[in-house]
């Protein structure tokens, strides 16, 4: 139900989206398909093009399953539009919403810029899957008006958005994202500032747990996925669900618990560790614990992941 006070209410609002990777895209999509104006912005243009791209092939995917009409589909497009400067893309909007690589130094500087930029009253979200609402907040003049909005892969399928209250977070920006949320046809969730929040405080060392069983010989990657398939009812496999994810999206996740918790139970498996070193991401390179081509998964046949 939606707020009528609410500064967006009705698809009012300019929204930013930094970042046009894995999530980035799909952030740009649900907006501009709930009616929002969206300037999607990536330092690299080719992410761009990338972007719009796999927009088109999802929206697709929902014409053809008969969940939106072909107009819908064109006017979901018409509303976004790309750009590589920061400067230039967030100067008129009401909500950024940054979803920039898992990096704390690189988020830091991310919103050291868009306080210089974003007009005054604009609420500067992040997407982040586990660094501190908190640190990023106290890099700017405006930190009451700094939230979590943390989307679940892939966000147009994907209901939750987990929402994520700095120690500064005024109630207004909370109760305003939380609507937000709701009209974008997604179910918030708001929870406190600690390292990987609940989501990923609770996944992750399930998935470090998977790498470390196939690190350890315990059993193959179709193993370990089909027991936690078929035996818990998990929808997919953790370590094709790190592959969704990102393997470096990983990585970095459980080294902000490790060092946030001081906790040597977050340590990352050796094998994560060399296989983002290795370039193996996942889905986003081709390659993780399966292969990915043409939309198809194969498993990499089990060669020494040891
Ligand atoms: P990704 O690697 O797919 O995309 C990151 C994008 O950020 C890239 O396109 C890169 O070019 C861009 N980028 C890097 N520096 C930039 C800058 N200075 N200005 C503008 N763009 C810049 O990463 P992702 O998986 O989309 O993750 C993005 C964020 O979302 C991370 O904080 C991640 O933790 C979080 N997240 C990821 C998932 C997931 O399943 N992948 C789920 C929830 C949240």
């Amino acid at each position: 139900m939606s707020n009528l006070t609410s500064p967006f209410a009705g698809g009012a609002g300019r929204i930013s989206v930094i970042g046009a990777g894995t999530m980035g895209n799909g952030i740009a999509h649900v907006f501009a398909q709930a009616g929002f104006a969206v300037q999607l912005i990536d330092s690299n243009p080719s992410q761009l093009q990338r972007a719009l791209d796999t927009i088109n092939k999802n929206l697709d995917r929902q014409v053809g399953k008969g969940s939106i009409t072909e107009d819908q589909k064109k006017n979901t497009l018409s509303n976004i539009s790309i750009v590589a400067d920061i400067a230039t893309g967030v100067k008129n909007a009401n909500l950024i919403v940054e979803a920039a690589t898992e990096n704390v130094a690189l988020k830091l500087e991310i919103f050291r810029q868009l306080d210089l930029h974003a007009p005054a009253g604009c609420i500067l979200a992040t997407n982040t899957s586990s660094i501190s609402i908190t640190k990023i907040a106290a890099i700017t003049k405006r930190p009451e008006l700094v939230i979590g909005m943390h989307f679940m892969n892939p966000v147009p399928v994907m209901k939750l958005v987990e929402i994520i209250n700095g120690y500064a977070t005024k109630k207004e920006v909370t109760d305003t994202i939380i609507d937000l949320s709701r009209q974008l046809g997604k179910i918030p969730c708001a929870v406190n500032d600690y390292p990987g929040f609940i989501a990923n405080r609770i996944l992750m060392p399930m998935i470090n747990e998977a790498i470390y069983s196939l690190f350890e010989g315990v059993a193959g990657v179709e193993e370990i996925d089909t027991v936690m398939k078929l035996g818990m009812a998990h929808p997919m496999g953790p370590l094709q669900l790190a592959d969704f994810i990102g393997l470096d999206t990983c990585l970095s996740i459980l080294k902000v618990l490790q060092d946030g918790f001081g906790n040597p139970k977050y340590a990352p498996c050796p094998l994560l560790v060399n296989m983002v070193m290795a370039e193996k991401l996942g889905v986003k390179t081709g390659e993780g614990f399966y292969t990915y081509t043409a939309g198809s998964k194969e498993l990499v046949v089990s060669k020494s992941f040891r």
